[in-house]
């Protein structure tokens, strides 16, 4: 394998770079006190073309490859967590799953409006009570002639209040059946689906997370992605792909951290000299900057893998859990090498240090991804 960055990859990363340093960059303190999810940033990024790489061409999409979309989602969270997890949400999870199990009308019906982001996408796996457990679910649908009625809630849902779309997994079957659950493409405004609590979290403040309600929400059973049933296979197969964007993001945090803590340790002197001439400095940096390298060959892998249709969970859960680590390790050391300065918010690493967090939270946690690799690792 080819490690040096494709002309399209190299193109991509530029156009992101000089996006991001014009509409994200000057405002992320802004959005990230008032918690703001911009949403005509959103609307933007959609007419750049970034709200839909992944998405074929015939689709209104840029019809890239996971090298481009890893490229992007790091990009954007070198300079904004939040942007990057709400552009990862949207394209691998929501628009990801339509993609993979749509039929042709579903297809033709959301990517073109998800890829040029006129509509906003949601994934609800995740509920109250069930977070690493999804096969629990409560939310159920029953079936009622042409319909099927949800009632239930998701929690801690991307975009649970802007979505105008959203891809929801609830349960048809029996309880621990995992041919019980299937999944349903929903639109904003149907009757009976509601959005609920906004949460109000440590970082990733920018990109909206909430509850999204189902009372006697009856959709038409043209909603139904692939097959009755088939809907934690899917999601299991959405969220493989999905750790690749959160391994993505991750790298961007760290990149982030890295490259502010590079510059401030050859300008910040004491005891006469800059800190990076200390050693206890200078190797927390090597530190770093390995770390991020072997992050980036992890999700390359995985990205390859991807890219030519192949199996790859242990790969994408190596890619997740090491670089989500990484990225926690990299804005922790951080904010130690801007030492007092870096515990405020006139500095960019306190930033990092909380929205880092998330990465070995969000689409499985890295105990679950050990989880996910010892199992493979079991039945090879
Ligand atoms: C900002 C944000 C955005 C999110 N966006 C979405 C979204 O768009 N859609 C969606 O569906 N979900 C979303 N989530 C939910 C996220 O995927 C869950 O939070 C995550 O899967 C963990 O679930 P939980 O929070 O219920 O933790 P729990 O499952 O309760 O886990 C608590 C702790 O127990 C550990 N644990 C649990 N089971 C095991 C086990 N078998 N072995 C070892 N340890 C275990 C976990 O690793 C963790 O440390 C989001 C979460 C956040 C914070």
């Amino acid at each position: 394998m080819d490690f040096r960055p494709t002309e399209s990859q190299e193109m991509i990363a530029q156009t992101v770079r000089d996006f991001a340093d014009k509409h994200i960059r000057p405002f992320i303190m802004e959005w990230d006190e008032a918690q703001k999810f911009p949403i005509d940033l959103f609307k933007k990024m959609g007419e750049l073309g970034i709200m839909g790489v992944l998405v074929p061409e015939e689709y209104g999409g840029a019809g890239l490859s996971y090298f481009e979309y890893v490229t992007a989602i790091s990009e954007l969270a070198k300079v904004c967590g939040s942007i990057g997890l709400s552009m990862a949400a949207h394209n691998s999870l929501c628009t990801g799953h339509i993609l993979a199990f749509g039929n042709e009308e579903q297809k033709q019906k959301y990517l073109p409006k998800l890829a040029t982001a006129e509509f906003i996408g949601a994934w609800g796996l995740t509920e109250a009570n069930t977070g690493s457990d999804a096969m629990r679910m409560r939310c159920v649908a029953k079936e009622d002639g042409d319909y099927w009625v949800i009632n239930g809630s998701k929690n801690w849902i991307t975009h649970g209040i802007s979505g105008d779309v959203a891809v929801v997994l609830a349960r048809t079957g029996e309880l621990l059946d995992s041919k019980g659950i299937t999944a349903f493409v929903i639109e904003r405004g149907t009757p009976g689906f509601k959005a609920g609590k906004k949460e109000n979290k440590l970082g990733m403040r920018a990109s909206e997370t909430a509850e999204m309600i189902f009372e006697d929400c009856r959709v038409h059973k043209s909603q139904v992605l692939g097959k009755v049933g088939d809907g934690f296979k899917q999601a299991m197969k959405v969220l493989d792909g999905g750790r690749i964007s959160i391994a993505a993001l991750s790298i961007g945090i760290a990149k982030g951290a890295y490259e502010a803590s590079v510059k401030y340790s050859q300008e910040r002197e004491q005891f006469g000299q800059p800190i990076s001439n200390f050693q206890a400095i200078s190797f927390k940096l090597a530190d770093m900057a390995t770390q991020i390298e072997a992050a980036e060959l992890l999700t390359l892998q995985a990205a390859d893998l991807k890219n030519r249709g192949e199996a790859m969970t242990k790969q994408s859960a190596f890619a997740k859990y090491y670089a989500s680590e990484v990225a926690v390790r990299c804005a922790t050391e951080s904010v130690q090498i801007f030492g007092g300065y870096g515990y405020t918010k006139d500095f960019p690493v306190e930033k990092y240090y909380r929205d880092s967090k998330l990465c070995t939270i969000g689409e499985g946690t890295s105990e679950i991804q050990k989880l996910v690799i010892a199992r493979n690792i079991l039945n090879e």
